[in-house]
């Protein structure tokens, strides 16, 4: 058993409560991970105001990033003081997995969604409290997680940059370069432009995609997108942004990334998008597929990115200066992780990351 401090969702949309729980030692296949900081997603945020409160209270975070304190027996990839970065986890035997395509795992809803391991059990069990968000539960301490959802990372960066890779930047760089493909030369445009859409408006930078097309209601992110990438912003609280992009190319655009998650949006994605052009959407509901003209609507999960091979691309092009995602960081103490959570509902922070411990 280890004495570690969790933050706890008990009440829909109310503060997390930093508390003293109770987690079982890593198993054969586990490992322990003392978090030295951890992201703040937009996934988190939606799950405490949407929180059911007949279940019982859990412990959410899933960009954690730390130091190894605790190998189990059958851990080969990584030893005692290692530096890792966690991300969404995976069964690691069904078919999808075994196909090295881990964000199609059968059961990815049970293992990121199920607070529990997959085979029932959970290691906070004692304290009445739920944990294994995503394989992890950062907003603590300490975290398991296993090889499947850790990736071992170089000790010269600090982790508290490396932190958000493990599902924001990965999702948005990954749509890019990995879901959609996109090739240089095509246009693209990303609705919304916090921290998935800035992260889709680097990548496009690097794959080469002309023009580049940011649209938002917040104009601090907007300035922040033309200054990581984008050839134009649209402001939509001007509206207009169909007009907009058929002045900017023409006609219309081969890729939208729509992030907001707003049924107009979606539609307004569709009205833009030349033949044969693709929208990609990020709710988790699944997408229609094929639309009139040739277009298409995907749902991504996770940037279609292996996290083991997708993250040390992402930090080799952070460190050639190519993809400089900590700017849009901003940090705080892990006892104002209220005060960062509201800051990301606002839209004042673009990503937020707590300091859990000293690296
Ligand atoms: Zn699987
Ligand atoms: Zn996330």
């Amino acid at each position: 058993m280890q004495n570690i401090q969790a933050a706890v969702l008990r009440r829909k949309g109310r503060p997390l409560k930093i508390e003293p729980l109770e987690m079982e030692g890593p198993r054969d296949d586990e490992v322990l991970v003392r978090i030295v900081a951890t992201g703040i997603c937009r996934t988190d945020i939606d799950i405490i105001d949407d929180w059911d409160e007949a279940s019982q209270p859990v412990v959410l975070g899933h960009e954690g990033a730390g130091v190894v304190e605790q190998v189990g027996r059958k851990v080969k990839s990584v030893k005692c003081r290692d530096h890792v970065v966690l991300s969404y986890q995976s069964c690691g035997r069904c078919r999808k997995c075994r196909k090295e395509r881990p964000m199609d795992c059968n059961r990815f809803w049970d293992a990121n969604f199920g607070f529990q391991r997959l085979d029932g059990s959970n290691a906070l069990q004692k304290s009445g409290v739920r944990g294994h968000f995503f394989g992890q539960s950062s907003f603590s301490t300490h975290s398991l997680a296993t090889e499947r959802n850790l990736v071992k990372v170089s000790k010269v960066l600090p982790l508290e940059v490396l932190a958000p890779l493990g599902c924001g930047m990965q999702t948005g760089a990954g749509t890019v370069m990995n879901s959609l493909r996109v090739p240089a030369g095509s246009a693209i445009a990303v609705f919304g432009t916090g921290s998935v859409g800035l992260a889709a408006i680097m990548a496009a930078r690097i794959v080469g995609a002309n023009p580049i097309i940011g649209v938002d209601i917040n104009p601090m992110r907007l300035q922040l997108a033309q200054e990581l990438g984008a050839t134009h912003t649209i402001d939509n609280r001007q509206g207009e942004v169909a007009a907009g992009i058929a002045a900017i190319t023409g006609s219309g655009v081969d890729y939208v990334m729509e992030i907001t998650g707003e049924p107009e949006m979606f539609e307004l994605a569709v009205e833009v998008l030349n033949p044969n052009g693709t929208v990609a959407i990020f709710s988790g509901a699944s997408a229609p597929g094929s639309l009139p003209g040739g277009r298409k609507a995907y749902s991504i999960i996770e940037g279609d990115a292996v996290p083991q091979r997708f993250i040390p691309k992402l930090i080799s092009l952070y460190r050639a200066g190519r993809f400089p995602f900590d700017r849009r960081i901003k940090y705080y103490g892990f006892s104002e992780i209220n005060a960062a959570i509201a800051d990301a509902k606002r839209g004042d922070t673009i990503k937020p990351v707590l300091r859990v411990s000293e690296q």
